[in-house]
């Protein structure tokens, strides 16, 4: 029997195990934290019962995934729930633009800008599950659905900036810089629309949906279906040099490329741990957990029914500040999300006390304290917020590279997504996935497809893991 071992336990690694032990391979997973789960883990910290995501929250590109929807995992707890609407983003003077699943009923509510949001998003959603064959996996290399891809990439490769000047309103230009504005790229370079269109495109075939019990529960799961694969996780186990792995026929690194290098130090060909080592990292995540007595008063009707809630204003608004960070400036007024999962998901609250999730976009290994600028701009669209608090948890750009050393300066995408990192992930190769040493692989969110709980990085490092075992036998 072939053997595998995966260093980490987020998503990705997990669904690698997964993957390899279906094959019949015996898996260890070795897992630096005391459980599962890296950008994955939920629990409670401000008020017993009140459940917060410590990390991920919403999962439209989860809910899609071909990976995690093979291996039915509503039969280890996982399940789906959606808020009535997935995403608002209130304006000054209580407007809003809203995000329904439907296009349509986002369109319906966007005014002169109706027709542009159902030609961006009415095929490419339609057909989601198709193009999300040729969107989650390496970009370099043949599409399946080569017209389908076309449709949907010709405007991806366009600034955030340029896509956001074809609306005529606010609201839609708001509406799609917010989500823009998750590729935490400063909005006017080329390719900076691309992650936005994909979660737009994605949400549109499947929603925003959070998992049941916390975003914890994916993870639980992956895990609960390799253990009766016959996997074995040993948590509590940090790998720092290559010396501490037991052997196997194959390894994975469910890490940021800089900790792959620095693990296998000189084992690694010249050019693939210069690339490691010179990996880019983005901007960083400031994350407050709030109690919230009676919920978050927003001044608009629909930001209150929402399971998110984009907070940074105007596109341009969003533009300015997203420039800030890149340059290693804090704004006075940053981009917040701001998640209302207890919508979809009432068993997280405890009576009329929910739990609040919130991060800023802040610099990377920015030192500050962003709480007060984020109660800020929520009270800016929600006056009396601050008198609802009952309880507040942060977590700066430092304690998240210590929850999850992945998140390196608290860069919760595991690498900036520019350009060059976007399309072809941790190094210039046809394999993204393959770290240059036969049988050795990377299959953290720095490879494609990227960030997200979908867990397709780990499924596709896999199968080239099990390439290398066929050719070998
Ligand atoms: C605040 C925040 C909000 C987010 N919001 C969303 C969202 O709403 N939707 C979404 O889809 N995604 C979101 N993400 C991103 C998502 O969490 C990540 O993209 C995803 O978890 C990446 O999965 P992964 O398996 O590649 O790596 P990770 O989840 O980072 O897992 C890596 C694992 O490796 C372990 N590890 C690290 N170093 C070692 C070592 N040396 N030895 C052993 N183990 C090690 C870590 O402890 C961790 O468990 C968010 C992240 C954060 C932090």
């Amino acid at each position: 029997m072939s053997t595998a071992v995966v260093v980490g336990g987020g998503p990705n690694g997990l669904a690698a195990a997964v993957a390899l032990a279906k094959a019949g391979v015996q898996v260890t997973v070795l897992e630096a934290a005391d459980e599962v789960g890296g950008g994955t883990r939920s629990g409670e910290g401000i008020l017993p019962g009140l459940l917060h995501d410590h990390c991920s929250a919403f999962h439209p590109m989860a809910a899609g995934s071909s990976f995690l929807n093979s291996l039915g995992l509503e039969r280890y707890g996982l399940s789906w729930r959606w808020s009535e609407i997935d995403c608002a983003h209130p304006l000054d003077g209580g407007d809003a633009g809203v995000l329904w699943r439907s296009v349509d009923h986002t369109a319906s509510g966007l005014g002169a800008d109706g027709s542009k949001w159902r030609f961006l998003f009415s095929q490419p959603s339609a057909g989601y599950d198709a193009l999300a064959e040729d969107i989650t996996g390496p970009m370099l290399r043949l599409p399946k659905h080569p017209l389908r891809l076309a449709r949907f990439g010709l405007p991806t490769v366009l600034p955030g900036s340029a896509i956001a000047r074809c609306f005529a309103t606010e609201r839609a230009k708001a509406l799609f810089g917010g989500v823009a504005a998750h590729a935490y790229q400063p909005l006017h370079r080329p390719l900076s629309s691309a992650i936005g269109l994909g979660i737009l495109t994605a949400g549109h075939r499947h929603g925003w949906p959070v998992a049941a019990g916390g975003s914890q529960s994916i993870t639980t799961a992956l895990a609960a279906l390799l253990s009766d694969l016959g996997g074995k996780i040993e948590t509590g186990v940090a790998v720092r040099d290559v010396s501490e792995l037991p052997a196997a026929d194959v390894t994975l690194f469910d890490l940021a490329p800089g900790a792959v290098a620095d693990i296998l130090g000189n084992r690694l060909p010249g050019r693939v741990a210069r690339a490691y080592k010179h990996f880019r990292h983005g901007p960083g995540a400031f994350k407050v957990d709030f109690a919230v007595e009676g919920g978050v008063p927003w001044i608009n009707s629909e930001a209150r029914r929402a399971g998110t809630v984009h907070v940074g204003g105007s596109f341009a608004e969003i533009a300015a500040a997203e420039r800030d960070i890149h340059a290693g400036r804090m704004p006075d007024r940053p981009f917040v999300l701001v998640g209302q999962q207890y919508l979809a998901d009432p068993q997280r609250s405890v009576g009329n006390t929910h739990p609040l999730w919130t991060y800023a976009h802040v610099p990377n290994g920015y030192t500050g304290n962003a709480t007060e600028a984020i109660i800020a701009q929520i009270e800016r669209f929600a006056p009396g917020f601050r008198d609802r608090i009952v309880g507040q948890s942060a977590r700066t750009t430092t304690a998240t590279a210590v929850h999850n050393p992945n998140f390196v300066g608290g860069d919760i995408l595991t690498g900036a997504k520019d350009m060059t990192q976007l399309i072809l992930g941790p190094r210039p190769t046809l394999n993204p996935y393959s770290a240059g040493i036969p049988g050795v692989y990377i299959c953290s969110a720095a490879t494609p497809p990227g960030p997200g709980a979908h867990g397709m990085c780990g499924s596709h490092a896999a199968r080239e893991a099990l390439h290398y075992l066929e050719r070998r036998s």
